[in-house]
């Protein structure tokens, strides 16, 4: 809700669900060409990240302009205290994946801002089916860990697509899962490579992961579609593909999580001031200063008497009082939280850019 300009907030009210903490780079494991598994280790003094399998945290790294987001690579529950693990895929020039996975980060500082994000299991009883593109196997191996840790007697799927035999990192650790899934029922694996070599020895499935989850997951008959749940976790081609392959097969689309890795190349999701009730509640996930603007300001044109839309006064951001909020493509950091958070359904990816039009006045 917004506040009245000249009444001074109340220090018990929390103005923000994000745990900042300080940590630092312990362990680093190399998992393929351009994949590094990170340990960081919260410093003491700092507060708990208390996260859960799905969800992600925010990085700001020394000298970098602003931060990203990362998800928890290992079931938060099964990890050391104070431990947090990332994998982080090195995006050619990319900032701070290229910071992270492309030198020796032992020893240097990190802020951890999180834990963000609704993405995880959910309490159905049907099928799972877990999709995987590239790094999104980081999520999808917590997701899988912590369905072992609560032993789900859940039929499940699991599928990592990736380009090359040179590109998969998790198969030992995939297969020991599956080893320890709830002993009622069953999980299979299977990794599949686009574009490895004819002539190579990799005697799995080829393709396209999505032509796989259609041609070869979808026709077993064991597999009850109508009651499934899906996790699609990596690049937001392959889980728009995955998405369209599970809705024509009959899943529904309330039961197909969706985690997609966002990056500086993708839109900015926009408000639309119309649907906005001023709740706060994106506000409160905000990891980034700013990417959210309060503003008190606006401009009604004025048509033949009739009040038209508002267009925002970009100057116009008190941050105590206002009546609309406008996302700056600048600052956001394309996580989502805003997103997952907003429970009237105000803020879109898919808003093509466009001026802001605002709430009417009173
Ligand atoms: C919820 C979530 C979870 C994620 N989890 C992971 C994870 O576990 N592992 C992982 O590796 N990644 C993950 N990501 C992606 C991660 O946040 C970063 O986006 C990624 O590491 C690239 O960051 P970078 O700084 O290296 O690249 P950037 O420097 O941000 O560049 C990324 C791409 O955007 C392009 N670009 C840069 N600036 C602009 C601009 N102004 N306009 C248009 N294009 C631009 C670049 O050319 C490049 O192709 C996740 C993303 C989200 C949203
Ligand atoms: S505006 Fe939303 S998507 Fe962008 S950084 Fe802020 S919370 Fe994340
Ligand atoms: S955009 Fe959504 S979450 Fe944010 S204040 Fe408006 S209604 Fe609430």
């Amino acid at each position: 809700m917004s506040a009245v300009a000249g009444v001074s907030p109340d220090p018990s009210v929390r103005t923000s669900r994000v745990v900042r903490c300080q940590a630092r780079v312990l362990r680093r494991r190399s998992l393929t060409h351009d994949t590094v598994e990170l340990v960081l280790g919260r410093l003491p003094g700092s507060p708990p990240l208390l996260g859960r399998a799905g969800q992600f945290a925010v990085l700001t790294a020394p000298g970098l302009d602003r931060p990203r987001a990362y998800s928890f690579a290992r079931d938060p529950a099964q990890e050391a205290p104070g431990e947090h693990t990332f994998v982080i895929r090195l995006v050619p020039g990319g900032a701070m994946s290229g910071w992270l996975a492309g030198g020796d980060r032992i020893g240097e500082i990190v802020e951890l801002a999180g834990p963000l994000g609704r993405f995880g299991l959910d309490d159905h009883a049907g099928a799972m089916i877990f999709v995987a593109g590239g790094s999104g196997m980081s999520v999808t191996r917590a997701l899988l860990q912590a369905a072992v840790r609560r032993q789900v007697p859940r039929d499940a799927v699991v599928l990592h697509g990736a380009r090359t035999a040179a590109d998969l990192y998790a198969g030992a650790e995939l297969a020991q899962l599956a080893a320890g899934w709830h002993p009622g029922a069953r999980c299979a694996v299977a990794e599949v490579l686009s574009d490895e070599p004819d002539d190579s020895a990799w005697a799995g499935p080829r393709g396209l992961v999505t032509d796989y989850l259609r041609d070869a997951v979808l026709t077993d008959l064991h597999l009850n579609i109508a009651n499934a749940s899906a996790w699609l976790c990596g690049p937001a081609p392959m889980i728009a593909a995955a998405d369209t392959v599970l809705r024509a097969a009959g899943v529904a689309p309330s039961r197909i999580h969706r985690d997609v890795f966002e990056d500086a190349s993708s839109p900015a999701p926009v408000i639309d001031n119309r649907r906005c009730v001023l709740c706060d509640e994106c506000l409160l996930v905000r990891p980034v200063d700013g990417c959210i603007v309060e503003s008190s300001g606006f401009e009604v044109a004025v048509d033949g008497g009739v009040a038209g839309p508002c267009a925002l006064v970009p100057g116009a951001t008190s941050g105590l009082y206002y009546n609309s909020l406008v996302i700056d493509p600048e600052r956001c950091i394309r996580c989502s939280a805003c997103i997952n958070a907003c429970p009237h359904g105000a803020i879109d990816p898919g808003y093509p850019r466009r001026t802001e039009t605002l709430r009417q006045p009173a």
